[in-house]
């Protein structure tokens, strides 16, 4: 599709179905179903089915893999359109992902092909044009660092258009997709990695660093970046698998917060008068003098510990930034346990912790 340029109004045929359960989309599993469940396997297709939902008024939800998504239990009264479109372009260093690609099967692509870049980015569940949505990130990479454009559908003007990296307004967990959500539709994403002969880029995460022995700063085979990395994410329930209930989640449910000096300055002395002053909360420098804490961190030392619950929602026994659906929860019970937990760390420590997922007819 060329940009900027209204794509083809040629007839195009939508997969449709009607009140279609929206749960086995998500990894949660949670949520009613949607008046409407359009499938789009092309880019003609997409934007054919975003422009009716327009045109007509229609509410309308665009489904990638569904793990990043808490769906109300009354489900969606809109058309909820699935991109389901297929393409992988290497050439070079560089790549092109249809939005309905597997991201982390993309990333093993990359990295069997000896590039670095994304390898740290193995095993995020989902598909490549979520990615720039919240900027994910894990291990010490985030798309922001290779993505060099985004190829959209702009509701607003109805044309495609191409925004260059500086024109996505990344941050941490955070882009102008996710600020104007009902914007953009994201088509392609196109990245720049490099060739370091079969080295991954250099290690940002100490964790990742010690294990494999290394230095932080240092490079090791892409490969091996890889493996340590989804074995990491694997010990923490963070690599799904539908076995394992810990994994019915959207990975991190919270941010972690970033606080300005006046408010680190409350929240240290919230934790030596709860913890003691022996005590020292994670810190990381997040540039303009503001400081991000960790909202694992937080949750456990509020007394949320892994595993934390009774009812059919409960803490992940893996890592406690993750909630899940333990088999027959309701995204009422989801929520319940959210605002438990974010109640209980506001009141230990004073932050409120902020949900990372995007909520769909519901809220925290
Ligand atoms: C076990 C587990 C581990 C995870 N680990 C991480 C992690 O390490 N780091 C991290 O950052 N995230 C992580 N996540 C969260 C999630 O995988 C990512 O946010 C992912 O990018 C979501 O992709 P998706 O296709 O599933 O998006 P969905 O859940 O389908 O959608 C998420 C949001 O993006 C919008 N959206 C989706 N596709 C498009 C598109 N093409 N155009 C416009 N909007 C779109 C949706 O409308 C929705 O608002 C994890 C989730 C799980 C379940």
């Amino acid at each position: 599709m060329g940009d900027g340029r209204a794509p083809s109004r040629t007839l195009v045929r939508v997969q449709e179905l009607h009140d279609a359960p929206l749960a086995p989309l998500t990894t949660f599993r949670l949520g009613g179903p949607a008046a409407r469940l359009r499938t789009a396997t092309t880019d003609d297709e997409v934007v054919a089915a975003v422009r009716e939902a327009d045109a007509s008024g229609t509410p309308l939800l665009i489904v990638g893999g569904g793990s990043n998504l808490v769906i109300a239990d009354e489900g969606f009264p809109g058309t909820a359109l699935r991109i389901a479109t297929r393409g992988f372009e290497l050439t070079g260093t560089r790549l092109e992902l249809a939005a309905g690609e597997n991201w982390s099967d993309a990333v093993a692509r990359t990295v069997d092909a000896g590039l670095a870049g994304v390898e740290c980015l193995a095993g995020i569940p989902g598909s490549a044009g979520a990615t720039p949505i919240q900027n994910v990130g894990a291990y010490g990479q985030e798309v922001s660092s290779t993505v060099t454009e985004v190829v959209a559908y702009d509701r607003h003007t109805g044309r495609t258009v191409t925004l260059p990296n500086a024109e996505c307004g990344f941050a941490y967990r955070h882009s102008r997709f996710k600020a104007d959500p009902s914007r953009y539709v994201v088509l392609r994403v196109r990245f720049q990695l490099e060739d370091a002969g079969g080295l991954s880029a250099p290690l940002k995460y100490a964790e990742t660093a010690r294990v494999l022995g290394v230095e932080p700063g240092d490079r090791v085979p892409a490969q091996t970046a890889r493996e340590t990395v989804l074995k990491l994410r694997a010990g923490k329930g963070m690599v799904l698998d539908p076995e394992d209930h810990d994994t019915w989640s959207a990975g991190s449910f919270f941010t972690n917060p970033v606080l300005d000096e006046a408010e680190f300055e409350a929240f240290t002395a919230r934790v030596a008068e709860r913890l003691g002053r022996d005590v020292a909360a994670p810190a990381f420098p997040a540039g303009e003098g503001r400081t991000k804490t960790s909202a694992a961190w937080l949750i456990d030392r509020a007394g949320f510990t892994k595993g934390y619950g009774t009812g059919p929602a409960r803490i992940s026994t893996k890592h406690t930034l993750a909630l899940t659906n333990r088999g027959d929860a309701t995204t009422a019970d989801l929520l319940a346990l959210a605002r438990e937990v974010r109640d209980g760390v506001r009141e230990a420590f004073g932050v409120t912790l902020v949900n990372e997922p995007v909520t769909v007819g519901c809220a925290l």
